[in-house]
């Protein structure tokens, strides 16, 4: 599928539901959000006939997200039935890794391999914190789980907050050192409804590369070795088994390269991630579209992506985008 720019549009994060079991102050507010209402999400089968047909149009990866996948029921069940979409070439899971260690070997076993796992501190007071409640430790033991089950790659995402875990940077890149993971640095994006002042809280990556040079020595990676690596920068530590990578959506987008759409979890076609143009999917689905109706609307989605999105995040000024990251899938 190529859009108006050219670009081969062959990615879709799917959002399978915008509950969470974690309420990271970055993507949610303290008092919460209005949960969507049952009849209201995609049902699981309507993902896999838009899926069905997208990958006919051309699309060759999903990523399953939320909200917290994990906590949708029968998720397992989808994700082998997705796996049996011929065509569909590349499968992975975004998960906060709360439930991993119980799901781990189930996931493996539909047949996905490839998971990122959101991790935002390494101390256990803070995690709690920028948590509102999560355990440090469950997420530990689901990750030493998923590389016991023997997931290949395991990504950790980590989201770069000024004066929270800058000072963890080191600690980090010791993680990815000593294990065969990819430690991920991402930049904080003004998306959703939050607590946060993005103005203050965000800080370039940049920024996290100069300080962790100066305790190890990095080895830029080529993307074109290894094209799951997306946008991230990538580099080998010296001497280490993994590798640390710097995801820059803010400060030096990667839109001309971008080849994504995300489903959101109540059934919206999202043509960017910080713009808000969707195409209605479940209202089309729900009143009995044809195959080739689904198609058209899809079609109609990828010629709607803008060039490059426009947010900004500097000190004194923010512009947002105003869908939560847990419903669009993040
Ligand atoms: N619950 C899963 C998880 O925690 O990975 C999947 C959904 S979560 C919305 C997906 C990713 O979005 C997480 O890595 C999270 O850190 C990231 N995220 C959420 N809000 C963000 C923001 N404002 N800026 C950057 N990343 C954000």
């Amino acid at each position: 599928m190529l859009d108006k720019f050219n670009r081969e549009i062959n990615y879709l994060r799917v959002s399978i539901t915008d509950r969470c079991n974690l309420r990271c102050s970055y993507c949610r507010p303290k008092e919460g959000i209005s949960l969507q209402g049952h009849e209201d999400i995609l049902r699981y089968e309507e993902i896999i006939r838009i899926v069905s047909i997208a990958v006919k149009m051309g699309l060759v990866k999903v990523r399953v997200t939320g909200g917290e996948p994990l906590v949708r029921r029968g998720f397992v069940d989808f994700l082998a039935d997705l796996k049996k979409i011929s065509g569909l070439r590349d499968i992975s899971l975004t998960t906060n890794g709360i439930l991993l260690e119980q799901f781990a070997q189930n996931i493996y076993d539909a047949g996905v391999s490839r998971i990122n796992i959101s991790l935002d501190s390494l101390n256990k007071d803070k995690y709690f914190r920028i948590t509102r409640g999560g355990n440090l430790d469950d997420v530990l033991r689901g990750i030493a789980r998923a590389e016991e089950v023997g997931f290949f790659p395991i990504k950790i995402n980590t989201v770069a907050i000024k004066g929270f875990n800058d000072d963890e940077a080191a600690d980090f890149v010791r993680l990815a050192a000593e294990k065969p993971f990819q430690v991920r640095f991402i930049e904080l994006m003004p998306v959703g409804h939050t607590n946060l002042d993005y103005g203050e809280d965000y800080m370039p990556t940049w920024q996290l590369i100069e300080q962790i040079s100066r305790h190890y020595e990095l080895e830029p990676v080529k993307n074109k070795r290894n094209k799951s690596d997306g946008p991230a920068k990538i580099f080998k530590i010296k001497g280490g088994l993994g590798e640390i990578g710097f995801i820059n959506p803010v400060s030096d987008h990667f839109c001309s390269t971008c080849n994504r759409m995300r489903l959101t979890s109540d059934g919206k076609l999202r043509v960017c991630l910080l713009n808000e143009a969707e195409i209605d999917l479940k209202k089309a689905l729900r009143e009995n579209c044809s195959d080739a109706e689904l198609e058209k609307l899809i079609r109609d989605a990828v010629l709607l992506k803008p060039k490059q999105h426009d947010l900004i995040c500097t000190d004194n000024s923010v512009k947002k985008c105003y869908r939560n990251m847990s419903e669009i899938g993040g």
